[in-house]
């Protein structure tokens, strides 16, 4: 699947309802791009939801309507609000473009409640350095935190409803106990080997995602005679519940506040 001006993207699900407030779970690459044939996502609007980019390899330069701009390395996080709208580019930067090189990353959609899709936008872009990181006491397994927690650890960034975004790295014979509340939401992506994930032990495959049932923990792990680890996301939020409307960038609860997106859009009234 192409994504942007026509990048690869593996998007393993069409989201939905049993993962509301999730819309969207895109991995970017990875991809070696040859010298001068990088693509990115030449400018475009967005309203009512949150884009959240985390890059493993590569670089990306994001530049908005408002003058924001800043360049996404390796481990950096970019958590954008679009609100009541951005029109934003994400592009490979110059030099990057120029030399080529290999691209990966994620970037999820994350709904906003009514009351907060028209709120004004609102960047936080945290480098890698940043981002805590936990690791299990036998050092089996390690998480980034991007949003949330994870053993006695809490992200930076500051999310308008409670969401946790972990990258999890597990070697073999890892096991990782993940504290949830009950009633969220949550999808595990593996992207990396294989994992078992919860009680039953279902296993969970480079390039599959799952979604979790009800309970207040679940535990990932990879047998101690695998031959390799794995590599994931896990995804949980509480669900909204509210209709969707989507149309492309726009994503409200009517459509009529759809075609009000694209009025504003159309006559510059957007950002
Ligand atoms: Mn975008």
């Amino acid at each position: 699947m192409l994504e942007g001006g026509g990048f690869p993207v593996r998007r393993p699900a069409a989201l939905g309802r049993l993962t509301d407030p999730f819309l969207l779970l895109d991995e970017m690459g990875p991809i070696d791009w040859p010298p001068g044939g990088a693509i990115g996502a030449p400018s475009h609007p967005h309203r009512g939801f949150e884009t959240v980019t985390y890059l493993l390899e590569g670089m990306v330069q994001h530049q908005d309507s408002a003058g924001n701009s800043g360049l996404l390395t390796p481990g950096d996080v970019q958590w954008m609000t679009a609100g009541r709208g951005v029109i934003h580019s994400e592009m490979p930067p110059p030099d990057f473009l120029e030399s080529g090189g290999v691209m990966h990353g994620f970037q999820i959609w994350v709904n906003l409640p009514a009351e907060n899709k028209m709120m004004q936008p609102r960047y936080q872009d945290v480098p890698a350095a940043e981002i805590p990181t936990a690791t299990s006491d036998d050092g089996l397994a390690k998480v980034v935190v991007v949003a949330g927690e994870s053993l006695g650890v809490s992200a930076v960034i500051d999310t308008v409803i409670p969401i946790t975004y972990l990258h999890i790295s597990l070697l073999p014979g890892a096991s990782l106990n993940q504290i949830l509340e009950n009633g969220l939401n949550g999808l595990v992506y593996c992207f990396g080997g294989a994992l078992q994930v919860g009680e039953a032990n279902e296993q969970v495959s480079d390039g599959q995602m799952a979604i979790l049932t009800d309970g207040d923990e679940v535990t990932f792990s990879v047998p101690e005679d695998a031959d390799e680890g794995a590599e994931l996301l896990l995804l949980a939020g509480q669900p909204l519940n509210e209709p969707i409307a989507r149309h492309g960038p726009f994503v409200m609860n009517t459509d009529e506040e759809i075609q009000q997106a694209f009025i504003d859009y159309q006559s510059g009234n957007f950002a």
